[in-house]
């Protein structure tokens, strides 16, 4: 097995590329909650150098009386974020009929895990000019996974980004068990880039920053993490998601390991 193989480039656009020898970080909150929320989260990873941006409009969540995101209303505000300071836009749809409205602001859409196996939903985002990040369902095997990707595909959009976000397991420590050895499996069975998600992958903050660079070693093309400026206040997911402190290190060691990776395989 290769490691460090080279796959598919998706372009983005804006010169934004997910695959070949990039490491590319998505970073954003769960869920869009506020206008002023988001735009602390966009200035401050714009100042980074971040390019991609997540936030979820639409919330898939376990419990009907949980917060279910701001829908369209979440989308008007990731979109003010987009033209104000450029980024582009991950975020998830979980309903066929919200893809064409959503199409204008979202540039990658996302298929979260509960829906990896949605067949209607992939049929229909198939049939896009427009990335798809399709994550791994929680209780799904590497080969059901590739044959959900195959349903993208069958419709002509070849522009699908995996994304490995845990397992369900015994284990319970933590939220999902992050099986970082399905990246050199995907990389070995197909052609398209692979990202790690190792906030839903831990579920714990403090396991983010090691599983990250853990993705990388592993030769993952990037990694999705979710950041929140008070993390405890979050509508959503604070237990995993890292402050603006947390993050900023954690972005400067993964910018470290990157050159040293680079540099060891350059001789
Ligand atoms: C999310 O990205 O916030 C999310 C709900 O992810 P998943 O589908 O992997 O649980
Ligand atoms: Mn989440």
């Amino acid at each position: 097995m290769e490691d460090f193989k080279v796959t598919k480039v998706i372009d983005i656009g804006n010169g934004v590329k997910i695959g070949g020898k990039n490491f590319e970080i998505i970073a954003g909150p769960c869920a869009v909650e506020s206008e002023e929320q988001m735009y602390e989260i966009g200035k401050f990873l714009k100042d980074l150098g971040i390019k991609l941006l997540r936030g979820g409009a639409f919330k898939p969540r376990t419990s009907p009386y949980s917060f279910q995101g701001l829908g369209f209303e979440g989308l008007k505000i990731l979109n003010k974020i987009k033209e104000e300071y450029n980024f582009k836009i991950v975020s998830e749809i979980m309903d066929p009929r919200d893809i064409e409205k959503s199409c204008e602001i979202i540039d990658i859409i996302q298929i979260g895990s509960r829906n990896m196996q949605n067949y209607s939903l992939l049929k229909e985002v198939g049939k896009l000019d427009k990335p798809i990040l399709l994550k791994r369902g929680m209780s799904s095997t590497i080969r059901e996974w590739l044959m959900a990707a195959e349903y993208i595909e069958a419709e002509g959009n070849k522009d699908i980004i995996f994304c490995e976000r845990g397992i369900r397991t015994f284990e319970d420590y933590t939220r999902n068990t992050l099986d970082l050895v399905s990246v050199p499996i995907i990389k070995s069975l197909s052609n398209y880039p692979i990202i790690v998600d190792p906030s839903h992958g831990t579920g714990r903050w403090e396991l983010v920053p090691s599983s990250t660079k853990a993705a990388l070693a592993i030769g993952a093309d990037g990694a999705i993490i979710e950041i929140h400026p008070e993390p405890s206040k979050a509508l959503s997911d604070g237990r995993q998601s890292l402050n603006f402190n947390e993050f900023k290190k954690m972005y400067k060691d993964i910018e470290i390991l990157k050159r040293e990776i680079n540099n060891d395989r350059n001789g």
